[in-house]
C-alpha cells in the first residue's frame, strides 16, 4: 500500500468514528432535554403540592411520610419539626394527640390511632370528620394508591359545619315557628268561632220570632254578615293550615252526585235572584259512590260554583261532572263550571290561582270576596293528586274545572230505573238549551224516546197535529206560555199522561194550589236524577245502601217519655242558644257547667244522647266521654250516644273523639236544622239505654 492510500484509510477511519462520536452526543443531548423537561415538571407539581390549600401528605407502603405539603405543616404547626421523610404515620398521630392538636373524642391513644393506621378502613379510601383542639372541623380522606403510597388529604370544612349548623337551627327554628302558627291559629278559630255561635245562633232564633219587616232585615243581615264572616275565618284557617303542611284529607265513602247537588242547592236562591239557570249535568253511566274526602270536594265545588254565579249576570252556570274508569275501580272524574259571564282577559289567566289574587278589570271590582277560594281550591286538588284549570273567553264567560282520581264505592251498583212498559215517549219542554241537552240525556240512555221543545205553543201545536206522549217535563218560567199554562192546556186537550214541573224559581210551593195540583209531581232544578226518575213513576231496583260506619246500637222505639238530653258546656250565650233551638221539639234537656258536672249528672240522670263541648274548665268533653265509657262499662250499660260541639277546625280533631269514645260531632256555631236532624238520627238508636230502664 503506497503512502497515499495509507493515508486515505486514516481518514476515513478518523471520519468514521467522528460521526459516531456525534451521533453519541446528540443522543445525550436529547436525553438531557427530556430530563430537563421531567424535570421541570415534577419541580412543577412540587410546587402545586406544596401550595395547594388543603393539607396533603403522601405515605410510602410502609406508612412512612414521603412528602408533606405546607398546609399539612401547619395543620401540625406545634409539631411540624417532626414532619420529615420516614417519619412513620402512628408517631405522627401520637404525637399530635399529646399535643391537643387531635382530639381523642372519647377513645383511647392506641384506638385512636388504630383507627387512623388501620389498613381495612383505608382500603378503597375512607373518609371521615375530625375536630382539631382549636376547633377546626376537618374532612378527612385516606386512599392507598396501586403502588402502596397512601395519599392522605384533609379539607378544613369548619366554615360549611358552621353554615350547616346554622341552617339547621334555622330549620327548626322556622318549623317550632310553623307550629306557633298552628297552635295560634286553632285557639283563635276556638275563640272567635265560639262568640260567633251566639251571633248567628241567636240570630237565627230572632228570625224565628215575630218580627216586623225592619226587624227582620236587620236580623237577616246579622245573621248574614256573620255567615260571610265565618265564611273568611275558615278561609284563612284552610290557607293556613295547608301553607303548614297541616292540611289531611278524610276519607269516607260519600255520593259525588249529592255532593255536587247540594252544593249547587247552597248557592241556587243567589243564582234565582239574579236570574241566572243553575244546572247540574252527572253522567249517566257514573256510579255516584266513592271513597273520598266530601266535605274537601263539597268546598271546592262550592268555590267554583259561587265564582261561577258571582261573575255572571245572565244566562247560566252549568256544572258538568263526567268519569272514566282507570284501574281497578278507580275513575278519574272531570268536573267543569261552566258559566256565561264576564270571562277572564287572557292575561289575567295565569293569576287566578295566586293566593289573594283578583283580576284586576274595572268589571272585576264589583264583586266582593278575599281572593283566597281559587287558591285553596287549587292546592285541595293537588292534595288529591288532581289537576285544576280554567279557560276562559273575556266577556263570554269561563270554564273552571278540576280532574281527580277517586275510587268507587265497591258496594255501590250502578243504579239505573227500569222503564215501565206502557210508558215510551216523554216531551221535555225548556227554553235554555243546555236544560234539553241535560234531560235528553238522562231520559234518552234510559231507553226512552225523548223529544225537546224550547217553548209551550210548539208542543201544543205538535200534540194537536196528533203527535202523542206519555210524560211531559217542563219548564216553568219560558217567554209566552209558563209551564203552568202549558199542562192547563194539555189537560184541557184531555191529555191524561204524567206532567211534572222542572222549575228553576227559587220557590215553587209558591204557586197557588189550584196551580200545583195540574202537575203530578214539582222539583226544584237542578234535580237529583233520583228524585226525578222518582218523580216519573220509573221503576227502581231495590237501591243498595253502603254500609254505615262507626258505632251500631240496638235500637228499639221511644215509648212515653220525652227523649232526655244532657248538654255539657261552659259558655253560658251558648248554653242559652242551644236551649232555645230546642225549646219548641219538647225534649227533657239538662244542662251541666263542665265535664265533672255531666258525669255527675249522667250518673244521677242518664241520658238518650249526650252533647258535650269538648274545651270546658275542670274537665274537658274528651276526659267526660271517657269517663262516661269506663262508667258504663263498669255498670254494664249500653253506650249512650255522645256527640262533641266544637269549634276547633283543626285537623286530627275528628279521629281524636271518636277514639274517645265519641259517635259523632257538630261544628259550632251550631245550625238548629243540623242539630235536630242528629238528635232524629240518634232517637231511634237511643231507647235500649240504661235511663229508660231505671
Ligand atoms: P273568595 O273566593 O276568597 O271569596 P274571590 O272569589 O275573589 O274571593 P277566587 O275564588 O280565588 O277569589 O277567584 C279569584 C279571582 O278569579 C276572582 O276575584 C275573579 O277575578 C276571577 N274569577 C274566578 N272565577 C271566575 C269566573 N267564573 N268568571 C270570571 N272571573 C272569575
Ligand atoms: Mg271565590
Amino acid at each position: 500500500m503506497g503512502k497515499q492510500q495509507t493515508l486515505q484509510v486514516l481518514y476515513n477511519q478518523e471520519v468514521a468514528s467522528r460521526s459516531a462520536l456525534e451521533n453519541e452526543l446528540r443522543k445525550v443531548r436529547d436525553e438531557l432535554e427530556v430530563q430537563r423537561k421531567l424535570n421541570a415538571d415534577t419541580a412543577r407539581l412540587w410546587h402545586a403540592f406544596s401550595i395547594i390549600p388543603d393539607a396533603c401528605a403522601i405515605y410510602d407502603s410502609d406508612d412512612n411520610i414521603v412528602i408533606a405539603n405546607e398546609a399539612y405543616k401547619n395543620m401540625y404547626d406545634e409539631i411540624r419539626h417532626l414532619i420529615k421523610r420516614g417519619l412513620p404515620r402512628n408517631e405522627l398521630v401520637s404525637a399530635a394527640l399529646d399535643a391537643g392538636i387531635l382530639l381523642k373524642e372519647g377513645k383511647s391513644k392506641d384506638e385512636w390511632i388504630n383507627g387512623m393506621t388501620d389498613p381495612d378502613h383505608i382500603e378503597g379510601g375512607v373518609k371521615r370528620v375530625i375536630q382539631t383542639g382549636d376547633g377546626r372541623i376537618l374532612r378527612v380522606t385516606s386512599t392507598r394508591a396501586e403502588n402502596g403510597d397512601l395519599i392522605s388529604y384533609r379539607a378544613d370544612i369548619t366554615k360549611e359545619f358552621e353554615r350547616q349548623k346554622e341552617l339547621e337551627a334555622a330549620h327548626i327554628a322556622a318549623q317550632d315557628a310553623s307550629k306557633i302558627k298552628s297552635a295560634f291559629l286553632a285557639s283563635m278559630s276556638h275563640e272567635i268561632r265560639t262568640p260567633m255561635n251566639g251571633v248567628i245562633g241567636m240570630a237565627d232564633l230572632l228570625c224565628e220570632t215575630q218580627l216586623d219587616d225592619e226587624q227582620t232585615l236587620y236580623a237577616d243581615t246579622i245573621r248574614s254578615s256573620g255567615e260571610s264572616l265565618l265564611v273568611i275565618i275558615n278561609d284563612i284557617l284552610d290557607f293556613s293550615k295547608i301553607e303548614a303542611g297541616q292540611m289531611e284529607l278524610f276519607l269516607e265513602p260519600f255520593n259525588l252526585e249529592k255532593a255536587a247537588h247540594e252544593a249547587c242547592m247552597l248557592l241556587r236562591s243567589k243564582a234565582n235572584d239574579k236570574g241566572i239557570d243553575l244546572l247540574l249535568d252527572y253522567d249517566m253511566f257514573l256510579p255516584v259512590w266513592f271513597d273520598g274526602d266530601a266535605g274537601r270536594i263539597r268546598q271546592v265545588l262550592l268555590n267554583l260554583i259561587s265564582n261561577a254565579v258571582k261573575f255572571t249576570q245572565a244566562g247560566h252556570v252549568c256544572v258538568h261532572v263526567v268519569g272514566v274508569p282507570i284501574d281497578d275501580g278507580k275513575y278519574e272524574l272531570h268536573v267543569a263550571v261552566e258559566d256565561t259571564g264576564i270571562g277572564i282577559p287572557k292575561t289575567e289567566l295565569a293569576k287566578v290561582f295566586k293566593e289573594f289574587a283578583q283580576v284586576d278589570q274595572e268589571e272585576n271590582r264589583k264583586f266582593e270576596g278575599t281572593g283566597l277560594g281559587l287558591a285553596i281550591s287549587k292546592r285541595l286538588i293537588e292534595q288529591m293528586d288532581g289537576e285544576i284549570w280554567v279557560d276562559s273567553e273575556d266577556g263570554v264567560g269561563s270554564v273552571f274545572g278540576f280532574k281527580i282520581p277517586l275510587t268507587c264505592y265497591p258496594e255501590e251498583a250502578l243504579k239505573i230505573p227500569r222503564v215501565p212498559n206502557d210508558v215510551s215517549h216523554v216531551i221535555v219542554v225548556d227554553d235554555v238549551k243546555e236544560n234539553r241537552t241535560i234531560l235528553l240525556k238522562q231520559l234518552g240512555s234510559l231507553g226512552l224516546t225523548v223529544s225537546t221543545f224550547s217553548n209551550a205553543d210548539d208542543v201544543l201545536d205538535a200534540f194537536d197535529a196528533g203527535q202523542r206522549f206519555d210524560m211531559v217535563i217542563t219548564d216553568q218560567l219560558m217567554p209566552e206560555k209558563t209551564g203552568t199554562m202549558l199542562a192547563q192546556s194539555l189537560r184541557d186537550r184531555g191529555f191524561e199522561g204524567l206532567v211534572v214541573l222542572l222549575s228553576s224559581g227559587a220557590k215553587p210551593f209558591d204557586a197557588k194550589n189550584s196551580e200545583r195540583r195540574i202537575f203530578d209531581s214539582i222539583l226544584q232544578k237542578p234535580a237529583l236524577r233520583t228524585d226525578l226518575y222518582k218523580s216519573l213513576k220509573l221503576v227502581f231496583d231495590p237501591e243498595p245502601t253502603p254500609r254505615k260506619i262507626g258505632r251500631t246500637m240496638v235500637t228499639s222505639p221511644l215509648e212515653t217519655r220525652a227523649l232526655r238530653l244532657l248538654l255539657a258546656e261552659d259558655n253560658k250565650t251558648n248554653q242559652l242558644v242551644f236551649k232555645k233551638m230546642l225549646k219548641s221539639a219538647g225534649y227533657d234537656l239538662r244542662v251541666a257547667g263542665d265535664g265533672s258536672e255531666l258525669l255527675t249528672l249522667f250518673k244521677a240522670e242518664r241520658a238518650d244522647i249526650v252533647f258535650t263541648d269538648v274545651s270546658m274548665p275542670v274537665m274537658d268533653g274528651i276526659e267526660a266521654t271517657q269517663a262516661i265509657r269506663a262508667y258504663e262499662a263498669e255498670a254494664g250499660l249500653m253506650p249512650v250516644p255522645i256527640v262533641a260541639l266544637t269549634a276547633h277546625a283543626m285537623q286530627g280533631d275528628k279521629e281524636r273523639f271518636i277514639e274517645a269514645g265519641m259517635d259523632d260531632y257538630l261544628s259550632k256555631p251550631l245550625k238548629k236544622d243540623k242539630v235536630l236532624e242528629l238528635i232524629e238520627l240518634y232517637q231511634t238508636q237511643a231507647t235500649d239505654n240504661p235511663f229508660s230502664a231505671s
